[in-house]
C-alpha cells in the first residue's frame, strides 16, 4: 500500500477510534484510486488524501421529544457536512438504533463521490440519530422529527445542506421536517428532498433509487452482451429502495424470487407478488412473516436461523443479486454461496452492503460488480431534480423525470466504465467508479485553494 495512504488510514484509525464503517469506506477509496494517484502527484502536493477524509463541519445535538407516556425521551441528532467543493451539501437522513458518528461519518464520505459521479453540482454530507421509529405513533414520531429540526434547521438550506430519506425516514417524516422547517423560518422552500408531490416533491423521487440501480444493472449486462429479460434475482431489504428495485425487475422482464427484512427472509420460488409486499410493508409497517402467511407456497427464513457469518438470501439461487437492505449485509460466506449457484451479478443498492472480502472474492470469480456509489446513485441524481424543479417553480410529469432518471444512470455507468478502462482496469467498475468520483472532488479542491 502507498505510504501516503497508509498513513492517512492510520490517522483516522488514532483520531477516529472505533467508527470501523467509517475506515471501511475510506480505506475502500484510498486504496482503489492508487492507479490514479500515480499519475498525477498533485493529490499529494496539495495533501488531498489527508483533507477529504476530514468532514469540513460535524454537528451533534440532543433531541428531546415527549413521548405518548407523557415522559421527556432523549435521542442524539448527527449531521455531518462533508465536502462542499462542487455544490451545497446533499445527503440524507437515517433513523435507526444503529446510528452513531461513524456511521454517519462512512455514510457522508461514500455520499461526497456518489454525488460527483452523477455529474450534478453537489457536495456531501449525511444525517440522522439513534431513533428508532419502529413501535412508534404516529404522534410520536411527529414530535420527534420536530424537536430534531428544532435544531438542525440552524445549519441547513436551499443553498447550504439540503437533507433527504434513508433508512426510517420516508415520505412520513421528510413531511414531519417539512412542516417543522417551514414554521420556524416561515420559508417555504426547497430544503428537503423526498417532499410529497402536492407540496414540492418530484414524481420518481420515491422510486428512484431502485429503479435506477436497475437501469445501471441493466447497463452492465448489456455491455457484457446479456439482459435482464428471464433472469432470477434476489433483493435484500423490503424497504423504498428494495420494493422500487423489485418494481423495475419486474417491468424489465426478470423474475424477483426473495427479499427480507431485519427479522427474516421470504422465498417464494413462483415470484414475489409485489402488491402484496407493498401492502405489508408500506401500508401496515408489517413483517414480512406476515407476507409468507398471505402465501402458502412462499418459505419463511427466520434470521435466527440463517447460515453462520451470513444471510439467508444470498443462500438461494439466483442470477442476478442486488442487496438493498444495509451495509456489510453480504459477507464472504454469502459471496461464496452466490459464487456456488451460479450467480453472474451483484449490484449494490443499498450503501457498502458488501464486505471488502466478499467483494474481493466475487470479483475474483468473474462476478459483475457494481459498487453502491454508482449504482444507487439515483436516487440523489432525482432528488436534484427536485431541487431544480424546486428553484425554477415548475414540476415535470412522471414519464419526464423517469427518462432523466434512465439517462443519468446511462453516464454514470459510462463514466465509471470508461474511467476504469482509461486507468487499465478494464471493467473494474469499483475502481472506475472511485476514480471518477474522487478526481472530480480532488480537482475543484485544488482549484479552491487552501480553505
Ligand atoms: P428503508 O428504511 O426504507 O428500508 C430498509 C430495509 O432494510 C427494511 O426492509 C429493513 O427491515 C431492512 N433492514 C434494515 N436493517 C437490516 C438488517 N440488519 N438486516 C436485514 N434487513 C435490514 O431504507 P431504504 O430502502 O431507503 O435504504 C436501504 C439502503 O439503501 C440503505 O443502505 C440506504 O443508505 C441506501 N440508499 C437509500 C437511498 C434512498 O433513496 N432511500 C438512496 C441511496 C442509498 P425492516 O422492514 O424490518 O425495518
Amino acid at each position: 500500500m502507498d505510504s501516503v495512504v497508509k498513513r492517512v488510514l492510520k490517522d483516522i484509525k488514532e483520531s477516529s477510534p472505533g467508527q470501523e464503517e467509517f475506515y471501511q469506506a475510506a480505506q475502500e477509496v484510498l486504496v482503489t484510486i492508487k492507479p490514479l494517484l500515480d499519475r498525477d502527484a498533485r493529490y499529494y502536493d496539495y495533501n488531498i488524501l489527508q483533507r477529504v477524509v476530514v468532514p469540513e463541519r460535524t454537528i451533534i445535538f440532543r433531541v428531546n421529544w415527549i413521548d405518548d407516556s407523557g415522559r421527556v425521551q432523549t435521542n442524539l441528532g448527527y449531521r455531518v457536512q462533508f465536502n462542499s467543493a462542487i455544490g451545497p451539501y446533499k445527503g440524507g437522513l437515517r433513523f435507526h438504533p444503529s446510528v452513531n458518528l461513524g456511521v454517519v461519518k462512512f455514510l457522508g464520505f461514500e455520499q461526497i463521490f456518489k454525488n460527483a459521479l452523477t455529474g450534478l453540482q453537489i457536495g456531501g454530507a449525511k444525517g440522522g440519530s439513534n431513533f428508532n421509529p419502529k413501535g412508534k405513533s404516529d404522534n410520536e414520531v411527529m414530535r420527534f422529527c420536530q424537536a430534531f429540526m428544532n435544531e438542525l434547521y440552524k445549519y441547513i438550506g436551499q443553498n447550504r445542506d439540503v437533507p433527504a430519506g434513508d433508512i426510517g425516514v420516508g415520505h412520513r417524516e421528510i413531511g414531519y421536517l417539512f412542516g417543522q422547517y417551514k414554521k420556524l423560518t416561515g420559508e417555504f422552500d426547497g430544503v428537503l428532498t423526498g417532499k410529497g408531490i402536492n407540496w414540492g416533491g418530484s414524481f420518481a423521487r420515491k422510486q428512484a433509487t431502485g429503479y435506477g440501480s436497475v437501469y445501471f444493472a441493466n447497463e452492465y449486462l448489456n455491455i457484457n452482451g446479456n439482459s435482464l429479460e428471464g433472469k432470477v434475482c434476489t433483493v435484500s431489504g423490503s424497504g423504498n429502495v428494495a420494493i422500487y428495485t423489485i418494481e423495475k425487475l419486474y417491468d424489465l422482464g426478470a423474475k424477483v424470487v426473495a427479499c427480507s427484512d431485519s427479522k427474516g427472509t421470504i422465498y417464494h420460488e413462483n415470484g414475489i407478488d409485489l402488491a402484496s409486499l407493498k401492502s405489508v410493508k408500506e401500508i401496515h409497517r408489517a413483517s414480512l412473516e406476515e407476507y409468507a402467511k398471505l402465501h402458502p407456497d412462499c418459505k419463511y427464513i427466520d434470521a435466527m436461523d440463517y447460515p453462520e457469518g451470513g444471510h439467508a438470501i444470498w443462500h438461494i439461487p439466483c442470477d442476478l443479486a442486488f442487496p438493498s437492505a444495509t451495509q456489510n449485509e453480504l459477507t464472504l460466506v454469502d459471496a461464496k454461496a452466490l459464487v456456488k449457484s451460479g450467480c453472474i451479478l451483484v449490484n449494490e443498492g443499498a450503501n457498502m452492503p458488501t464486505t471488502p472480502d466478499a467483494i474481493e472474492y466475487l470479483q475474483k470469480n468473474g462476478v459483475m460488480f457494481s459498487p453502491a456509489k454508482a449504482a444507487n446513485a439515483g436516487g440523489v441524481a432525482t432528488s436534484q431534480l427536485e431541487m431544480s424543479q424546486n428553484a425554477s417553480k415548475t414540476q415535470w410529469n412522471f414519464q419526464e423525470v423517469d427518462i432523466k432518471l434512465r439517462q443519468i444512470m446511462k453516464k454514470i455507468f459510462k463514466s465509471a466504465y470508461d474511467t476504469s478502462k482509461e486507468y487499465g482496469k478494464d471493467g473494474n467498475l469499483l475502481i472506475g467508479a472511485n476514480i471518477a468520483g474522487f478526481k472530480k472532488v480532488a480537482d475543484s479542491m485544488i482549484d479552491q485553494g487552501a480553505i
